[in-house]
């Protein structure tokens, strides 16, 4: 967090760049022929359009004219300014069109992802079956889901494949934003949005469960309702005695499950 502050402060102090990237350039959309700071204020811009069906996104690697904010010079695609010879970004992809003076994010261009990211290569692999870059850590520990990371963060709808915000696995192999993940234990909501799974280890919790229905008895008309539950951990069904704190899957004893009708008998 403070590193983000600090950048806003040299931003406003160099003068140059906008309020995602330090650079001493401005892109020319080919899109919309407009002249932006960076992809995201095209975007941002192009996203507030009046007329939905005018509303896009820029594509990064067809960007093919910048603008010197030194001398104001429009040109082809460089690191260095033909006509004053300023180096436009200290961080220069030429396959992302992508400039950035903040060497400090570790910027590093993935092929298989075919864009820029940031954190540092060392710190990130590729996995070729989530096609994405995802942390070390995370190397032979995670479940793999196909294309993962393309998707938009179900919780605030943001495509996560080149987010600029830092963005987590959970326990099924689905992911979301850090800060979406963090948001949701707050609100006490342990299961993915995407699938339903259990996001964590949850056997300390349901631990807790178990005690808390040990002592808590049912009024004697429901003591022998039974009910059938459907797991979203394990996807069995089972049938159990109902109780008002939860019902537990008789399989792989999780709580995370939700009642459904009796299944229906073949004749
Ligand atoms: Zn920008
Ligand atoms: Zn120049
Ligand atoms: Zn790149
Ligand atoms: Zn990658
Ligand atoms: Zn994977
Ligand atoms: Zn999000
Ligand atoms: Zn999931
Ligand atoms: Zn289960």
């Amino acid at each position: 967090m403070e590193g983000f502050c600090n950048e806003r402060l040299d931003y406003g102090r160099m003068g140059y760049g906008c309020k995602h990237y330090r650079r001493r350039c401005k892109i020319r959309a080919h899109c919309c022929n407009e002249v932006y700071d960076c992809r995201h204020c095209h975007n941002e811009a192009a996203n507030m359009l009046r007329n939905i069906f005018d509303r896009h996104e820029l594509d990064r690697y067809e960007v093919k004219q910048v603008i010197c904010t030194v001398c104001d010079t429009e040109q082809p695609v460089a690191r260095v300014c033909t006509n004053c010879g300023v180096n436009m970004g200290e961080y220069f992809c030429d396959i992302c069109k992508f400039y950035d003076d903040d060497t400090d994010k570790g910027h590093f261009h993935c092929d298989d992802c075919g864009i820029c990211r940031v954190g540092g290569r060392d710190n990130f692999f590729h996995c070729k079956k989530c096609a994405s870059c995802y942390s070390v850590v995370l190397r032979n520990n995670h479940l793999c889901v196909e294309n993962s990371m393309r998707h938009h963060c179900p919780i605030c709808y943001e495509y996560l494949f080149d987010s600029l915000k830092d963005t987590t696995v959970m326990k099924c192999g689905h992911t979301m934003h850090c800060d979406c993940y963090d948001e949701m234990l707050k609100r006490d909501k342990f299961c993915c949005p995407i699938c339903s799974k259990s996001i964590m280890d949850m056997s300390k919790i349901w631990m807790r469960m178990d005690q808390e229905i040990e002592a808590t008895l049912m009024p004697d008309e429901y003591r022998d309702k039974k009910v059938w539950i459907l797991c979203n951990d394990c996807n069995d069904t089972t049938e159990v005695y109902f109780h008002i704190i939860g019902q537990k899957c008789s399989h792989c004893l999780s709580y995370n499950t939700r009642t459904i009708g009796p299944p229906v008998l073949p004749q």
